[in-house]
């Protein structure tokens, strides 16, 4: 019975460049969503689990393929990106977050 597999839950992705994956990091790539919520929930204060985890999600628009090269790269370090780089994801955060993101330009206030 093929129709039966339009009502099959689509798989939810692992995998992929989220915002607020650290609170020092606007844009990430995110290996393990799953893996990075759990460590949330175990490691955070009780007062920033439901925040950290709140902002915490995929990114849904487009980013030129420059800049996400650019995100990929500066992983683990400190924001190296360009100002264009910034000024494009910052342009799409302020699309895609809420409007009481805590996130102030440099990191995450709660
Ligand atoms: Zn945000």
């Amino acid at each position: 019975m093929r129709w039966f597999r339009f009502l099959r839950k689509k798989k939810k992705k692992n995998e992929g460049f989220c915002w607020h994956v650290y609170h020092t990091n606007l844009i990430t790539y995110c290996e393990n969503i799953k893996g990075r919520r759990g460590i949330i929930k175990e490691t955070k204060s009780n007062y920033e689990i439901p925040r950290r985890l709140r902002y915490f999600k995929l990114v849904e628009g487009d980013l030129s393929e420059d800049c996400l090269k650019a995100v990929k790269e500066c992983r683990w370090r400190s924001y190296t990106l360009s100002t264009a780089h910034q000024k494009e994801i910052e342009a799409l955060h302020e699309k895609e977050c809420s409007r009481f993101c805590p996130w102030n330009g440099k990191k995450m206030v709660f």
